[in-house]
Formats: C-alpha cells, structure tokens, sequence
C-alpha cells in the first residue's frame, strides 16, 4: 500500500485544522490491512507543543476515526477514519525522533489522541513500541471504549491513561455520546487494578454535565479507583463550531455559552471534595 500523505497537506497541524478526506484514496482493503497490521494509521495532524495533554510538554498525535458522537466534539472531523491521512509506521517514528531530545528535556512525550485511538489500536501500540524504544514518555487519550483491546502487557506499555469520564448516569451518557458507559468503567477498574495511573479528563457543558450531583457521582466513581493522579475540568468551548458547520452536520450546541469561571469553580471543587488534586 502507498501510505505517503498528500504532500499538499503537512503532517504538523493542530487539531482545530478541518481536515477530510485525505485517507479515501487508501480504499477498503487498504483500511483493512491497515488495522489488521498496525503498520499504517490514519492521522489527522500531529501537534508540537501541547501543555496541556499530559506531562510536561507533548508531541500529540491526533487519530482519526471514532464510534462516539458526542454532542459537544470540538473535532468531528475525526470522527471518521478516512478524513485522516494515511501515515507508515516508520513515519510516525520519524516525526518522534525528531523532536525526541525536547521532549526528554521538556519532561514530556508523546501523547496520541484523537478521535479515539484506541479504533487503531495495533498502530498505536506499534508507535508507542518505538516511543518506549527511545525512552519518551507514552500518553493515550481515550473515551475508554475500546479498552478491552489492551491486554495487561498492552496496559504496561502505557505510561498515563487521559480517560474521559463524560457522565455517570447511563442514560445522559448515551444522550451525550451515544454510546453506553459500562465498558470505560470496566476499563478504567482494569487500569486501577495494574496500577497504572489515570488522569482524568472531564468536559463541563452548560444544560448537558454541569448539574452538580452529577459533577459528584464522576467524582466519587474517580475517587473510588484509587490510581487517578489529577482531574482536569474541561470547560466547553465553540472552537470546533466551524467543523458542525461546514461537515453539514447538526449542531445541538451551537447556541452554548461556555460554562461561567464560577460553575468551572464549583466543578473543580466537587472533585477536590473527593480527595481529587483537581484543575
Ligand atoms: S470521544 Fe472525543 S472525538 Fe469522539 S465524538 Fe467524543 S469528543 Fe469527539
């Protein structure tokens, strides 16, 4: 298969770049090989730079693809595989080795993201393979889903899980996502059982997840893990508004005010209630 990305479009972005179609040129059995190897992924742009997505400074690699609709998505252009562009194993090791040595000095790593990731879960756990082989740092950002792909040794290999947790009750959940919740719990008491650390990421929507019970019921099932090391409150924005648009797609939030500095307060304190380190 020919896995070179359009040269027209550069592999180093951000994720508010609206990116489609760049993987369709790969076609149904290319997809396929892919998945079943691991030896290409479908990558909708690496990011440099990011404080904000782990540890220290991190090289994020955001995936496309992704079996979540969430209501609030700031990039549903991911949602499908084939909006991402193609990328070889060996390329994503270059892009890594790249900027290796910042990262190590920065105390940072690679971070991939998405989209969920975890849709091409042999591809990441090949970069994260040769992440591990340089000594750089490995996060995966994940709705937690697809968590039964891991094995324990898989689970090993990971140095920080960003979970999201999105809503306890079942029902909002499936509303905000469509999707149920029981396999992220299974997966997120999976990783507290090897003891591997979680942070937990968590998106705070006015009229969706800002009714502070709720707020309380995430917190106490965090708190309950025992191996979450910090939460981050996650106040909605309308950076990804664009995207709704121009993908036709319909948007049940775009009159959605981001949530006060006071509901995002009194979020954060729900956790820390808890005995969460919340941010
Ligand atoms: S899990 Fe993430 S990428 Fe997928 S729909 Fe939800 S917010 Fe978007």
């Amino acid at each position: 298969m020919t896995a070179a990305p359009p040269p027209e479009v550069p592999l180093i972005g951000s994720p508010y770049d609206l990116r489609v179609s760049l993987g369709e040129r790969v076609g149904e059995a290319g997809i396929k090989e892919a998945l079943e190897t691991g030896d290409t992924g479908f990558v909708h742009s690496f990011t440099t730079g990011s404080a904000v997505d782990g540890p220290g400074v991190r090289l994020v690699a955001w995936l496309a693809g992704c079996q979540f609709r969430c209501v609030y998505c700031h990039n549903p252009d991911t949602w499908k595989m084939t909006n991402g562009m193609p990328v070889t194993l060996a390329r994503a090791t270059e892009v890594m080795s790249q900027y290796r040595v910042q990262l190590a000095t920065m105390k940072g790593g690679l971070t991939i993201s998405g989209g969920e990731p975890l849709m091409q879960h042999r591809f990441v756990l090949k970069v994260f393979g040769a992440a591990k082989e340089m000594g750089v740092h490995t996060a995966l950002d994940t709705n937690g889903y697809l968590g039964d792909r891991l094995s324990e040794a898989d689970l090993a290999s990971i140095d920080l899980v960003l979970l999201d947790l999105k809503a306890m009750t079942p029902e909002l959940h499936r509303r905000l996502t469509g999707m149920d919740n029981q396999p992220i719990h299974e997966f997120a008491r999976r990783l507290a059982a090897a003891k591997r650390p979680i942070w937990v990421r968590f998106v705070l929507v006015p009229g969706w997840t800002d009714d502070m019970a709720e707020v309380e019921r995430i917190a106490a099932f965090a708190a309950g893990l025992g191996n979450v090391e910090r939460v981050d409150v996650l106040p909605f924005h309308q950076l990804g508004r664009f995207k709704w648009e121009k993908l036709g797609l319909d948007y049940l939030l775009r009159d959605t005010e981001p949530p006060s500095q006071a509901t995002t307060r009194d979020a954060i304190e729900r956790f820390r209630a808890a005995g969460l380190k919340a941010y």
